[in-house]
């Protein structure tokens, strides 16, 4: 191309500019209406708008700093321009008379609307018409040493042919849906006439927009399939005996849902295949998860396999240990569990029975999958509470789980795990649909019996008092409470510092109850023991910072207090709230809040305190906060879409599904241009 030395091509690198067809899909942030001219006085505050204007009169003033305020008038208006940093050169050319083509958005000034250091340039009467262009302006994401009229000028030289990059998608099914086709979209995006909507443009809700955000969404689900395919390939150790199972059942205190036995008999299915089940199972906080999970368990142990249970806490870790041994130890199957402290002689016998096959379930956190735990013969690998993993460290789970099996070549070497991954927090169906299209999916909809719903209030911080006399009245009755105090700061010290001197105040006012502290500043061993005297009702209240989290699971407490709750996002709030209600006395969460509420916070405080259902709340919280979050993908941004922004895009995923069914059946060799194109190097992060 013409324009780009190396250097350039350097920095559009920056930009993630390589080919024309990155150029192509580096897409304007907004754009400028340099197409026509606006009279002064019909300007509005905050509009940007193109002005011809005679210069009045200009002045050098000193207020607070040296400023030159230059007035201009059409024959609409007056208005000033005004300049901080400015030239002497610049003084020179501003005089009365001159004619001059801006470009600003105003805003009101002191008595008339004035533009702040807007773009002009000085023009003699008649050669007005060839300033203007008959395109709106494009304003493109740009990086330093590259300007927007390096980025227009590439971008017009691509434009010119557009067939640079091919059409992927059916032409007749983008017709049946009023979308246009890729040139025409780019052309529109890059160049649009001024009579499209700039609104829509930006938006995204534009024809020109969504059809490429198809298509982009389009090679995500595409590359998921194609995983899948792959994967069709692989093979693992089957478990086709029930009987082990069905004792287990028997044995348990309660009766399946509906739910649980049809998630159980889809995992069975799974199980009792020779190929690697990768399944998803989604459900509700105390939905009952873990004894789904233990069934599985218990059928890969009948036949001869053994399982790797990972939990993202050594607490909870140590909690399903507990759960997991009082449940199977009577059907002769062995539970134990590797952690941190585990160390010389505990760990040394602890990976001897493992390796001898003499453990059948270890429980452990991402610690399992270290160098030198090595299984016997590992055929299944459950992930508890997978959306607290990152992305990153759930791929390199898998590959371990993988690995594991593969790299101790015995009578079987190459069969690899089945994996059951489990999440409490629900993905909307056409999302998951889409992007875990790799994944089977398993869903626990239903909560068991007698479960009463959850009385949730949001109380000001003022009314501390009634809130600490609720506590009191509830442990008089021989129940129990959490007081939860949420990361203030990203400091761990901070945040300790807050539930310490929680704690100090609240024995203060309770000086009768037991109430205990946990942190995550604590060894694993100290968090136990006080989680161990809270599960046995030696503690009354707990206060804790938010390590109690995830899955902790203690019936008999049934009121719990969460301070500085607008400071949490809608899905820790569920789940914190999830530890009450999960016996069957009728539980309580209380929602402190310290400051004014913002907007986005008292929605999300409302939506809490309406709803209990946690696909519910998941689909609020797309609304509220975009998917990243759902997919777990925020921290790491891995999920990054160039133009697609699937909250804003949900409608689109409909479409997806339709248009990967035509392709698979009739354009199979687009298949893999559209993964080329959008993904390059991306896609081994779109996994679970
Ligand atoms: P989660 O899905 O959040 O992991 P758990 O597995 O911790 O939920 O289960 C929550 C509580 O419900 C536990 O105390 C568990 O023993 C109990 N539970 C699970 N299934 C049933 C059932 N079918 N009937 C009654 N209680 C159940
Ligand atoms: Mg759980």
């Amino acid at each position: 191309m013409r324009g780009v030395s190396d250097k350039m091509a350097e920095k559009l690198a920056r930009l993630a500019i390589v080919s024309l067809q990155d150029l192509l899909f580096h897409l304007p942030l907004r754009y400028e209406d340099r197409t026509r001219i606006t009279p002064i006085g019909a300007m509005k505050p905050g509009l940007a708008a193109q002005l011809l204007v005679t210069v009045e009169a200009s002045d050098v003033v000193f207020r607070r700093r040296r400023t030159m305020l230059v007035k201009v008038s059409d024959s609409s208006g007056v208005m000033t321009l005004r300049f901080f940093h400015f030239s002497n050169y610049q003084k020179q050319q501003l005089v009365p008379g001159q004619q001059l083509l801006c470009f600003g958005e105003p805003r009101r000034g002191a008595n008339s609307l004035e533009l702040v250091h807007p773009e002009y340039s000085l023009i003699s009467g008649t050669d007005v018409p060839t300033h203007l262009t008959d395109r709106l302006t494009p304003i493109y994401p740009a990086t330093e040493g590259v300007q927007q009229r390096t980025l227009r000028k590439l971008t017009d030289q691509v434009l010119v042919h557009p067939d640079q990059v091919k059409e992927l998608l059916p032409a007749d099914q983008l017709a049946d849906w009023g979308l246009p086709s890729l040139t025409e979209a780019l052309q529109t995006l890059h160049r649009p006439t001024p009579d499209e909507s700039l609104g829509s443009l930006v938006e995204g809700d534009h024809p020109a927009r969504q059809r490429l955000a198809l298509e982009e969404m389009l090679a995500y689900h595409l590359s998921l399939l194609l995983r899948r395919q792959q994967r069709s390939h692989e093979r693992a150790f089957s478990a086709p005996d029930e009987s082990l199972q069905t004792r287990f059942l028997a044995s348990l205190p309660f009766k399946a849902t509906d739910a649980q036995a049809r998630v159980i008999a889809e995992i069975n299915l799974d199980l009792s295949r020779n190929q690697p089940m990768l399944r998803l199972l989604q459900g509700d906080v105390g939905s009952g998860k873990t004894m789904v999970a233990a069934a599985a368990a218990v059928k890969a142990t009948q036949a001869g396999l053994q399982t790797a249970f990972m939990a993202p806490t050594e607490l909870l870790a140590e909690q399903h240990l507990k759960t997991l041994t009082s449940w199977l130890t009577d059907l002769g199957i062995t539970v134990e569990w590797l952690a941190g402290r585990h160390k010389g002689k505990a760990r040394k016998s602890r990976l001897e029975r493992l390796a001898s096959g003499e453990i059948n379930i270890l429980i452990g956190t991402h610690a399992l999958f270290q160098d030198g735990v090595d299984f016997h013969k590992l055929g299944l690998v459950i992930i508890d509470e997978q959306h607290r993993f990152g992305v990153h460290q759930r791929l390199t789970l898998r590959e371990k789980g993988r690995e594991v099996a593969v790299d101790h070549p015995r009578s079987e070497a190459t069969l690899l795990p089945h994996q059951l991954v489990m999440t409490a927090t629900p993905i909307p169906r056409s999302l998951a649909m889409t992007f875990y299209a790799d994944l089977e999916t398993s869903v626990i909809d239903e909560l068991p019996p007698g479960r009463q719903p959850i009385a949730t209030a949001v109380i000001s911080d003022s009314r501390r008092d009634q809130v600490i006399e609720r506590i009191a009245g509830a442990c008089q009755q021989g129940r129990q409470a959490y007081w939860v105090c949420p990361l203030i700061d990203d400091s761990d010290t901070l945040q300790l510092q807050a539930a310490t001197t929680t704690r100090d105040l609240l024995q203060l006012a309770l000086p009768e109850l037991t109430i205990g502290l946990v942190h995550g500043r604590m060894s694993s061993t100290e968090k136990e023991s006080v989680m161990a005297s809270f599960s046995g009702n030696q503690i009354d209240l707990l206060v804790a910072t938010t390590v109690i989290e995830v899955g902790v699971d203690v019936p008999n407490a049934s009121l719990m207090v969460i301070e500085n709750a607008e400071r949490l996002g809608l899905a820790q709030l569920h789940q914190l709230r999830g530890r009450v209600g999960r016996g069957s006395e009728a539980s309580a969460c209380l929602l402190l809040y310290a400051s004014e509420l913002s907007g986005s916070a008292q929605a999300r405080l409302s939506t809490i305190r309406e709803t209990q259902d946690g696909f519910e709340i998941a689909r609020r919280d797309l609304k509220l906060r975009g998917p990243g979050e759902l997919l777990g993908t925020r921290q790491t941004g891995e999920l990054q879409m160039r133009i697609a922004d699937i909250s804003r895009d949900s409608e689109l995923l409909g479409k997806v599904q339709q248009l990967a069914k035509i392709l698979d059946s009739q354009q199979s060799s687009s298949i893999n241009l559209l993964i080329q194109r959008w993904l390059k190097g991306a896609d081994n992060y779109i996994k679970v």
